[in-house]
């Protein structure tokens, strides 16, 4: 692995939402700044179709574009984009290295904004239709089934509560869950349980994602009785858990038994001078205005930090 002689004032990691915004304001206030991203700059979004939601977009953006339009907002303020996988962090005293698959970065401050995996299912037709006809954002993609029957699979507090959102635009939403009792927690229950276009389908799991160019059904079985059975549905929600992409952080910096980055107000870790912003953070919103925010907040934050210590560099 070699060593990347450069160094930099702020390394990001991840150019999603979070990082590109991050990268605007710590390049545009004459930080130099380098954004570490393993796949396509986007993040998440450019797995959904179109954002409705992101302001300034009124009658929506296509996602990629939107991908497009972060990166070179970034880049015009002179960040620049590296791709690489990190593998792990350590600190050189006050200096944070970030080794990757194509050698060590070195800088002042870091920001964490490297997302999170939704779990998939594994079935056949997943990876087929995902994106276009199984999701895992109902906010993003619910409001495509106005009027359709949607299927809704995992029984935690994502699932049960995206379930009852989905009834805004759904005629019909299909829980379908491996027990017989739900995860959620009992006032999230409560509603989901009293909705009467939610059907529950108990001790039940996926088989198959049924469909020619869209999605048509899914297949789910009884894990009590065998019996198989097929629900006519146009789109399927997955919700079976997150994982977020934290796991080179190793023993430096604090995270949740479930691996999300624990910080502060100020979006600042456990290690003085490094961030975190975005889903990497918190999986319960996982919007793109969210993700912005928190990390237009981190670099900010960044900023005085750097201010405060640029002497021990
Ligand atoms: P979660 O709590 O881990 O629930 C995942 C659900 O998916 C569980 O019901 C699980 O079944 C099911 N599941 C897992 N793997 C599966 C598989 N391979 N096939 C079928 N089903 C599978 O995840 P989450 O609901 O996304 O919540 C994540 C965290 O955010 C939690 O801490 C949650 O409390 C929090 N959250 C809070 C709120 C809120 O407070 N308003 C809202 C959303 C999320 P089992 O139950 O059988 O394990």
């Amino acid at each position: 692995m070699g060593e990347k002689s450069e160094s930099w004032d702020v390394i990001i990691i991840g150019g999603g939402p979070a990082g590109v915004a991050a990268a605007i304001y710590t390049s545009r206030a004459l930080l130099k700044t380098l954004i570490i991203e393993r796949g396509q700059m986007g993040g998440n979004i450019t797995v959904t179709d179109r954002i409705e939601n992101y302001p300034g977009f009124p009658g929506g953006i296509e996602a990629f574009e939107l991908a497009l339009r972060f990166r070179d907002h970034a880049v015009e303020f002179g960040a620049r984009i590296e791709n690489a996988e990190v593998t792990s962090l350590k600190l050189e005293g006050h200096v944070k290295v970030v080794e990757t698959d194509k050698g060590a970065y070195r800088a002042k401050a870091l920001i964490i904004a490297a997302g999170l995996v939704p779990n998939k299912l594994g079935i056949p037709g997943e990876a087929e239709f995902w994106g276009r006809g199984v999701s895992a954002c109902a906010t993003c993609d619910g409001p495509f089934y106005k009027g359709l029957k949607v299927a809704v699979v995992g029984g935690g507090n994502t699932a049960v509560e995206e379930a009852v959102y989905l009834t805004r635009f759904a005629t019909e939403v299909n829980i379908i869950h491996r027990r017989d009792e739900l995860r959620a927690t009992p006032l999230i229950r409560k509603r989901a349980l009293g909705e009467p276009r939610i059907k529950f389908h108990w001790n039940s799991i996926p088989k198959r994602i049924i469909g020619a160019e869209v999605v048509e059904g899914i297949e789910i079985e009884n894990v009590k009785t065998r019996e198989t059975g097929k629900l006519d549905v146009s789109g399927v929600f997955v919700f079976v858990g997150y994982t977020p992409t934290s796991g080179y952080v190793g023993d430096l910096v604090a995270r949740d038994k479930e691996g999300f980055i624990i910080v502060d107000c100020d979006m600042q870790t456990n290690v003085p001078g490094i961030y975190a912003a975005g889903d990497v953070v918190n999986p319960i919103y996982r919007q793109v205005v969210i993700a912005t925010g928190e990390g237009a907040r981190a670099a900010l934050a960044l900023e005085k930090y750097l201010c405060d210590n640029w002497d021990k560099f």
